[in-house]
Formats: C-alpha cells, structure tokens, sequence
C-alpha cells in the first residue's frame, strides 16, 4: 500500500457549555481532519484539534504543516511514510493526524484491528473523567455535583492563578462529594510557593493527584513539589515526547505521566511511550485536549490495550459535546463507561461519524 492521497478539511462541534482551563476558553470543538487514499482504494482519517495555548498550533498552522509535507509522503509505502513524517520539524498536533491515519492503514494492511495491533485483550469498561471547568466557586461545585449525581464519580477539576479559590473548591468538592475522585489539575497556573500553600491545605482531603502545577520547563519546582507531598504529582505540559518522560522520570521530577496524542505525535509515538512506562512502572494518563471522535477512538484503542499502566483515563471530549453520543466510532459509552461494541471488529480511527 502507498500513499496516493492526502485531503483536509475543517470541522466543528458545538459544546454543550464553554470549556475553560487555566489557559483557554473554547465553546466549540474545531479540529482539522486529515484523509488520507491509498493506490489500492484504502482510506483512513486523522484529527488534530486546535490547541495554541499548548502545542502553538492553530488549525491553519496544522494544514499547513500538512501540507508542507504532502509531497514527500505522497507515493511512499505506509512505513516509510511513517518514519518520514516523524523527522520531520513540525507541529506535533498535525503529526499526530497523519501519524493516526498511516497507522490505521498499517493496521488494515496486517488485516487487524487497531485493538488487536496493539495487543488489548481485556475488553471491560473503562472510566473516563469528566471534566469540570474553571469557574465560580459556586458554579464549579454545582457542576461537579450534577456531574456526580449522573453517575460520573471521577471528577478532573480545572483550577486557576487564584490559589484561594483553588482551595476553597477542593474543599467544598471534597466535602460534598466524599465518594468522587478528585485530579485537580492547575494546567501550569501556580508557581512553587502557591503549589505548597495549596498542598498544606488541602491536606487530609482526599485529592488522587495533582496535575502540572507549575509552569512547563520549571522541572525543578515540579520535583521539590512531588517530594513535599504524599499526593502523586503529574506532568502534563512538561511531557510532549519520549524524551521528555525520560528526562522527567530520570530526575524524579513527578510521580506520574499525561501521554496525549497530540502532543507526543500520534498512536506510534503514544505506544513508544506506553511501553517504556510499562518498563519503568511508571503510572499514567491518558489524557486528550477537547478533541473530535477519530482521534478520541484512537486513544480509546490505547486505553484497552495499556490498562496496567494507565491509571486514569481523561478523555472526556464526546461528553462535551452539544449532542452527547451514544457511540464514537467503535466504541460504546454510556455515562463515564467506555467499551468496544464488538471488540473482535473494530476500526475505531477509520469512523469519522458520531452516533
Ligand atoms: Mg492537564
């Protein structure tokens, strides 16, 4: 199979409320999708959201740096096209599209599934979070209790610069809401001294973890942060690549990982990584930015497959949307569960419809 032809285009879809983190606001998912043929007929779709705050790309940068490489996989065998795309300079969003289509088409090509190429074998359900945006005390609490009364017991909580308001939302959450899990994520907002002030007062609450307190390349603060607390720590911004989660496991800099797919590159990338955690024993999640139902599906497929090592599962985006569906792909969810319809035939990153 060679690459024979590349198309994108842009798509939208409406949120039910504006998603708000420390970073962003956004009230729609837009995300530019990647088609990619090949000689012999076969097709495979990819996504990439737009996400500057993180990555710095927009959806023109991301079909631009598409196209900026179009010619060069054009003609190329899956393989080649593959390692190709990943020397290449470019933004990791854009990779990460391609990356999922040439390896769905790899997939197809060996007559698997994307479960199958990467060896999932148990097929229970599996618990995402829900987010709860950055907002008033009042509201956030609300949120997380309509949440938690629908059955979503795993709460990710968006908290902001101001480290009082942080406080005083753990503490209400967790006081009303005894039974939830709490990921409190400050998505870089605090810096070293509001991380500890925050750290003391929450104590005895009870908080799963703590996600990305401080800004991305502070790796120093990251570390003392992990070592003052028996809460595990998480580095999200501060891990895109392999490399990355070298550095920060070699150094102990935190005690946990957030594996995107947008920003190590894509489902080769994502395994890469998966694996050396399974290796090191190294706790993660599989998180995702507010994105579209084909790239949501290709986590998915990682999820089942690398349950060991993935500790939570943030990939929330179709609950987001305006119409919730009842399936993305191949893949059925109902409230916070996730599970293949039929695991024995699926093509999770080759349905771009939603239910
Ligand atoms: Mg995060």
């Amino acid at each position: 199979m060679k690459i024979k032809n590349i198309q994108t285009n842009i798509e939208k879809i409406p949120l039910r409320t504006p998603f708000a983190t420390a970073l962003r606001r956004v009230e729609n998912v837009e995300f530019v999708r990647v088609k990619l043929t090949c000689n012999n007929g076969a097709t495979a779709y990819g996504e990439a959201p737009a996400t500057k705050a993180i990555t710095g790309e927009d959806l023109e940068s991301i079909i631009s740096s598409i196209e900026s490489i179009k010619e060069k996989l054009l003609g190329l065998p899956l393989l080649e096209a593959l390692e190709s795309l990943h020397v290449k300079a470019m933004g990791s969003s854009a990779k990460a599209a391609l990356d999922m289509a040439i390896v769905a088409l790899m997939v197809e090509q060996k007559g698997e599934t994307l479960l199958q190429y990467f060896g999932a074998k148990d097929f229970s359900c599996v618990k995402t979070d829900v987010t709860i945006s950055l907002n008033d005390a009042d509201t956030m609490l609300q949120d997380a209790q309509t949440a938690y009364n629908n059955g979503f017991d795993i709460l990710k909580v968006k908290l902001g610069s101001d480290i009082n308001h942080a406080v005083d939302v753990t503490k209400a959450i967790a006081k009303k809401l005894p039974h939830s899990q709490l990921l409190i994520d400050a998505n870089q907002a605090w810096n070293l001294e509001t991380s500890l002030y925050y750290i003391e007062a929450v104590k005895g609450l009870h908080v799963s973890l703590i996600e990305q307190p401080v800004i991305a390349d502070d790796l120093e603060s990251l570390k003392i942060i992990s070592h003052s607390t028996e809460i595990p720590i998480l580095a999200d911004e501060a891990v895109f690549t392999l490399e990355d989660v070298k550095k920060v496991y070699e150094n102990g800099c935190a005690d946990m990982i957030n594996i995107k797919l947008m920003k190590c590159g894509g489902l080769s990338r994502a395994k890469e990584i998966l694996e050396f955690a399974r290796e090191k024993n190294i706790g993660c999640m599989l998180g995702s930015m507010l994105e579209g139902p084909v790239s949501i599906c290709a986590a998915y497929a990682l999820c089942f497959a690398y349950r060991d090592v993935i500790k939570y599962v943030d990939l929330d985006s179709p609950l987001l949307y305006k119409e919730v569906p009842d399936f993305v792909g191949g893949f059925a969810i109902n409230r916070n569960q996730i599970k293949p319809i039929n695991p024995a035939n699926i093509e999770a990153s080759k349905i771009p419809t939603l239910a």
